[in-house]
């Protein structure tokens, strides 16, 4: 069944809060953001809260990830942060050094088998333009992205705020690769800025909605918006409350 998440990737707000605000707006569950304070704060979820964390995301370290030892590490503490059945676990391509098909290759198959072992779903996200020239392009160009994910049979995320930066029809890509697509991180995106509240960008959010109802997709959506205009953490609570309202009444 298709879920609706939320990123905890707000700043402002701790877990905490996000949490409690997520159960309250009845969102499907979390998209637990890890970051390196996790590994040395070692942070603790209650079992309720476990059990809401249905997706991953892995730390947001440029380059120090092709290390066996934070590999571990970050697969250990996803599995204590969540205690769903088939929990998705997102890495960014572009966090394997360049080129990507030294090193690179032998980690992926070891998160994959991993992956299998622990019931956890991996699946690869692309980048953005602005770090097109500092990374490998399977990481950051959406076609080598989708290529690469095809000719190693991975899973895909899409991140329509990414694709957005490459000017990227985000209808034509799920068109073509929705039976990979595992993982939609979903933003509205206009004129550089990412990551933006549904329907106040330039993408076709609506029609999207539309195509994943036609196609009966049941992967997960999290919501990764996090660029508001206001700063009030309230306000930023009722606009992502607003927009779950709405795209539910779409996907229905
Ligand atoms: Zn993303």
């Amino acid at each position: 069944m298709l879920k609706i998440t939320l990123s905890t990737t707000l700043k402002d707000s701790s877990f905490n809060e996000i949490y409690n605000f997520a159960k309250k707006a009845s969102f499907d569950g979390l998209d637990y953001d890890m970051g390196l304070s996790d590994f040395y704060k070692n942070t603790k979820l209650t079992e309720e809260q476990k059990k809401f964390v249905v997706c991953l995301h892995e730390p947001r370290l440029m380059f120090f990830f092709e290390s066996d030892f934070f590999l571990r590490k970050t697969l250990k503490k996803a599995l204590e942060l969540t205690n769903t059945k088939n929990p998705v676990l997102n890495f960014h391509l572009f966090n394997f050094r360049k080129p990507i098909f030294l090193n690179g290759l032998n980690l992926i198959e070891k998160i994959n088998k991993w992956g299998e072992k622990n019931n956890v779903i991996i699946s690869f996200e692309s980048g953005t333009t602005n770090m097109a020239s500092l990374v490998n392009k399977e990481g950051t160009n959406p076609e080598a992205f989708a290529n690469f994910c095809i000719k190693n049979d991975l899973n895909m995320t899409m991140d329509t705020s990414h694709l957005g930066t490459f000017d990227i029809n985000i209808i034509d890509f799920f068109n073509q690769y929705h039976k990979r697509i595992k993982l939609i991180h979903l933003s509205d995106y206009k004129n550089g800025n990412q990551h933006l509240p549904l329907f106040t960008g330039n993408l076709p959010i609506k029609k999207l909605l539309k195509l994943i109802k036609k196609l009966n997709w049941n992967g997960t959506i999290a919501f990764e918006i996090f660029k508001f205009e206001t700063i009030d953490k309230n306000e930023k609570f009722k606009i992502l409350e607003n927009n779950l309202k709405e795209i539910r009444k779409m996907l229905k």
